[in-house]
């Protein structure tokens, strides 16, 4: 059994800026990502302003790996089409591109990356054992393995299977017309039990994300069945998904929108999708993931292992507003009795959409400011 001071299990944007934060204080931490190099990752690639401000003072910046701006909102049901200002400059950029960059960007600040390593179980409350059979013991355990659960120290079974929801993403290649429509904007397509979320990426290429109620997509069959029903029933989305073709689809299954670890065993913190999951239509789950694996590592710095409950509490207090107003506008576009009603105020009083956008934000607005980005890219 091997000892070591801090453990960081996943190397998503929660496992890496926690891995930043302690780094750049001198302590030397251990980060495990059970992937080998870059990979696509089941997110819709949009970066709020909060994301951008946390990735600044983290040290990576956006605009320099090719995150493209976006500047408005466009919500799209079957009939309707409604388009506002974001409050802030916004940006999409792919999570394999930005994964990569924060995992390097822990590396050089002095922690101790290991990639091709999985975790299998915790044992105990700071044992882990890997799947090559080695045991690692800790004084202090970071739990961010996003949406996968780790075996020990898992998520109650009945939070993921309560409302089943099932992630999707894919590419379309690029193409002039899909260029000239995404244009700094991110759109919405919204469906009887889901949406699909469309942004243009550093590669030029448009990010497709759908999410989508299991049970709607047993209905379907298959995602590509899916994709063929939503074509018939959403016209603009039709006509998006002409311009481009589609790669290969990554999926991510019991994705628990709205909870929350209220609190957490001792010397464990848990960060990212570990500590709270946001309706992935408010566009803010990057932000939660940085900003709790700043703050877990800042509480742990200043507290020792044992800060871990008291910074759970705290974290969870927090994300309680913007995880709950997030639900609530799912709930909304995802039913057919409250979409069209939505749509219809959000066209007469299109300034609701900045007010909700913000409202779903974790890092208030003294933490986003506009970040200058080199003039006339799109
Ligand atoms: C359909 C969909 C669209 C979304 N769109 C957006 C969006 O546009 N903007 C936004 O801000 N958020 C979005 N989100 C949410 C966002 O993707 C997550 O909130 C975010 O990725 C959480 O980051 P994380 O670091 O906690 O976890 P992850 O990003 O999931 O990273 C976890 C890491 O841990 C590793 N890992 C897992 N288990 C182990 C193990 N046992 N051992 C070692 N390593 C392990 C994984 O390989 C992974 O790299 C979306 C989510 C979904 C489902």
């Amino acid at each position: 059994m091997r000892r070591t001071s801090a453990l960081i299990v996943g190397g998503g944007p929660a496992g890496s800026a926690a891995a930043i934060t302690l780094a750049r204080a001198g302590s030397a931490p251990e980060l495990l990502e059970r992937t080998s190099g870059p990979h696509d990752v089941v997110c819709g690639g949009f970066l709020g302003w909060d994301a951008l401000g946390v990735l600044d003072r983290l040290g990576v910046d956006a605009w320099a790996l090719g995150a493209r701006p976006i500047e408005r909102l466009r919500l799209v049901s079957a009939k309707r089409m409604v388009e506002t200002r974001l409050p802030h400059r916004a940006a999409g950029l792919s999570r394999r591109t930005l994964d990569e960059a924060l995992l390097g960007a822990a590396a050089a600040a002095g922690a101790v990356v290991k990639r091709g390593v999985a975790v299998k179980t915790a044992e105990g409350l700071r044992r882990v054992r890997l799947d090559s059979g080695e045991e690692i013991e800790a004084d202090a355990l970071l739990l961010a393995t996003g949406k996968h659960e780790l075996r020990g120290l898992a998520r109650p079974r009945e939070v993921v299977s309560a409302d089943p929801v099932v992630g999707f993403r894919t590419a379309l290649a690029p193409a002039r017309p899909l260029q000239e429509a995404l244009y700094r904007t991110i759109e919405l397509h919204l469906f009887e039990g889901g949406y699909a979320g469309l942004l243009l990426q550093d590669d030029g290429s448009a990010n497709l994300c759908v999410s989508v109620a299991r049970q709607r997509l047993n209905r379907a069959g298959g995602i590509e069945e899916l994709v063929a029903e939503l074509s018939s029933e959403l016209p603009w989305l039709a006509g998006r998904l002409g311009d481009g073709r589609a790669g290969a689809w990554v999926a991510i299954a019991g994705v628990p929108y709205g909870w929350r670890a209220r609190s957490t065993e001792p010397g464990v913190f848990r960060l990212g999708d570990q500590a709270a999951v946001i309706a992935s239509l408010a566009g803010d789950g990057i932000a939660i993931a940085l900003s709790s694996g700043v703050q877990a590592a800042e509480a742990l710095l200043r507290d020792g292992p044992e800060g871990a409950g008291d910074f759970q509490a705290s974290f969870s207090r927090r994300a309680a507003r913007p995880l709950a107003i997030a639900s609530t506008l799912r709930r909304a576009s995802e039913n057919a009795l409250s979409r069209g009603p939505m749509m219809a105020l959000l066209r007469a009083l299109p300034w609701l959409a900045p007010i909700a956008a913000r409202l779903t934000r974790i890092v208030g607005e003294e933490g986003s400011r506009d970040q200058a980005h080199p003039p006339g890219r799109g």
